[in-house]
Parts: C-alpha cells; sequence; structure tokens
C-alpha cells in the first residue's frame, strides 16, 4: 500500500509545483504550466478514485499527504502510538494519521 501513498505524494508535489507556476505566471499559460498540468491529469489517472477524494478533500485544508518522522505526524506534529503505527505497517489500506486523517508514509525501519 506504500505505492498509492507514494503516487500521492508525487501528484501533491505537482499540484504545489503548478499552483506557484499559475501565481508566477498570471495572466498567461506558457508552456512549463500546460506541461506540469498534464502530468498532474497523467498522475490522477495512475490513482484509485476512492483515495483520490479523500485527498482532494485534505487538500482544501492544506496537505493531503505527509510522511512519518520518529512517530510524528509531518502533518498535524501529533505522535502516533506505537501500537497504531505497527497496525498500519500490517494494513492492505494506505496509511492515514489517526488524528489529522492525512495520508502518511511511514518511515522505514
Ligand atoms: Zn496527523
Amino acid at each position: 500500500m506504500r505505492d498509492i501513498v507514494e503516487s500521492l505524494i508525487r501528484l501533491q508535489e505537482l499540484e504545489l509545483v503548478l499552483t506557484e507556476s499559475r501565481i508566477l505566471h498570471a495572466g498567461e499559460v506558457p508552456a512549463s504550466v500546460a506541461g506540469l498540468e498534464r502530468e498532474v491529469e497523467a498522475c490522477r489517472h495512475t490513482i484509485d478514485k476512492t483515495y483520490l477524494k479523500r485527498y482532494d478533500m485534505l487538500r482544501r485544508n492544506g496537505l493531503g499527504v505527509t510522511r512519518e518522522i520518529g512517530g510524528v505526524c509531518g502533518g498535524c506534529r501529533l505522535n502516533v502510538n506505537q501500537g497504531d503505527l505497527n497496525r498500519m505497517r500490517r494494513a492492505e489500506m494506505p496509511c492515514t494519521c489517526p488524528n489529522c486523517g492525512r495520508f502518511l508514509l511511514l518511515s522505514e525501519r
């Protein structure tokens, strides 16, 4: 399930760059922005709609996906308890933070 979260991170990176490029090139659409738009679309097509829907909801308030580092969620900065981390490592679902609900890319151990 790590691959889904990695795809979401890739999508989020592209969207963040696209947002900034649109701000920098307000009123015009240079080839670089059009290329990014196509990349975002292509990336979205590789991700299951169920996860995309949740991701898009989360993105309205900032980041939809973040990393877990040292047992702490990079989004809400709260500790994720060890039991939850162990459960998520074994789960067949993409990991999400029990506190803020963001998709979590768990650190390698
Ligand atoms: Zn969190």
